[in-house]
């Protein structure tokens, strides 16, 4: 089996995602959030043709390219039935705990509820990746604008579950401020200085800033690390805190960043 995942910058600092079967050329997109860029990369590539859009949650910025997609009439939009009252008309509604195939290789939906309710990731064991959306962002999480903290906490505790090597994509390039962010709160210096010049390097050449193993976030990400007692002494906060107060602290301070 051969798998490629395409990453397309959209708006601002979206990102949308092609996972393409290399033998069969089928392919799936990950969020939609804006047309033509991804029109664009489709047409670069005739020896691959899109089947399935898979949509992690319902903010506009990761659908309101559906409509203009050059293969719309032909794919298969896949979202949260929890979520269908908000989403475009799906043609395969899923929920949290259940597996599908997606170019002839298991997708596995997790729960990702904190920054929506009813937002759902999509992991590929074969490939080694997961499909975020606004749940991990590289080097951080994101806002939480609908779940609370203990909810996030647990979206997290769920992708520090996976394999150190499967690969994370997620919907916003916020890698950069992330990172700064989560240098407040005792990283693994080595890891550190190394993905800081990683950085720049990507920067330079506006290269994605996507695709971290879990390993690494696991070294970075504040969010997977509010159990650790380095963590807990760089807030101030007493050995005996609980790590969802912990992820609380952190995710309020951001905020406030
Ligand atoms: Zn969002």
């Amino acid at each position: 089996m051969a798998y490629e995942i395409i990453t397309i910058r959209c708006l601002d600092d979206n990102y949308a995602f092609v996972v393409a079967n290399t033998r069969t050329g089928e392919a799936a997109l990950i969020d939609a959030p804006e047309a033509a860029p991804i029109n664009a990369a489709l047409a670069a590539r005739p020896d691959i043709t899109l089947t399935t859009l898979l949509l992690t949650h319902h903010h506009h910025d990761h659908v309101e390219g559906i409509d203009g997609l050059d293969r719309l009439a032909d794919l298969t939009i896949t979202g949260a039935a929890a979520d269908a009252h908000r989403l475009p008309a799906l043609d395969q509604m899923v929920s949290p705990g259940e597996q599908i195939t997606i170019c002839d290789t298991p997708f596995h939906i997790m729960a990702a509820d904190g920054h929506t309710l009813n937002h759902i990731a999509f992991y590929a064991p074969a490939l080694d990746a997961v499909f975020t959306g606004d749940s991990l962002m590289t080097h951080g999480c994101g806002r939480l604008f609908e779940g609370t903290a203990a909810q996030m906490c647990d979206t997290m505790q769920g992708f520090a579950a996976l394999r150190d090597e499967t690969r994370t994509y997620c919907g916003h390039d916020y890698a950069r401020a992330n990172l700064t962010f989560a240098a407040l709160f005792a990283p693994e210096p080595q890891a550190l200085a190394t993905r800081l010049a990683e950085l720049d390097q990507l920067d330079a050449t506006q290269t994605s800033t996507t695709g971290v193993t879990i390993g690494l976030e696991k070294q970075l990400n504040p969010y997977l690390r509010a159990h650790l007692p380095q963590v807990k002494a760089s807030l101030d906060l007493p050995q005996t805190t609980p790590t969802v107060d912990v992820f609380a602290e952190i995710r309020t301070r951001k905020d406030k960043f």
